[in-house]
């Protein structure tokens, strides 16, 4: 199931970020949009979007990009319930991603293309506006960059 890899490094018990589970899948060109600044050990910027009844998300070491030509590397992680759009908090000590969430960015996007090598959309948020591109690296399996395009 596709939130497996998400359950599996969390105790529910523990942490406040949602269980979830696989949202309901729609033939839809789009929907949530969200960014999550997160202070773990290395402070990055967790960019998810809604596909498929999960959120696909990738871990973005720096500051998102709001204008043309600046380029970020972004780690594909595992897929996230939809509810975690709306989680904030903090994870506590000694748990996965242990530190602090908070929104940075929220809104809605459309896809212009979604494959394997790449995904271009339409983000329409409070600090990311406009086309956006991601582009797979060829050799390694879950880095892509992100930029706007
Ligand atoms: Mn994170």
């Amino acid at each position: 199931m596709a939130l497996d890899a998400y359950q599996g490094k969390r105790n529910f018990m523990k942490t406040s970020e949602p269980e979830g589970e696989v949202g309901k899948i729609e033939k839809k060109k789009g929907g949530i949009y969200v960014i999550q600044k997160h202070q773990a050990t290395h402070l990055h910027y967790d960019f998810r979007l809604e596909k498929d009844g999960v959120l696909k998300s990738w871990a973005i070491p720096k500051e998102p990009p709001v204008e043309k030509g600046v380029k970020r590397l972004a780690v594909m992680v595992e897929d996230h319930p939809l509810e975690y759009a709306d989680f904030e908090g903090t994870i506590p000590e000694g748990e996965y991603g242990a530190g602090l969430v908070q929104i940075w960015d929220k809104g809605t996007y459309e896809t212009e293309k979604w494959d394997e090598n790449g995904i271009s959309v339409f983000i329409n948020g409070g600090r990311l506006n406009g086309r956006y591109c991601l582009v797979k690296f060829k050799r390694e399996q879950n880095s892509w960059l992100f930029f706007k395009c």
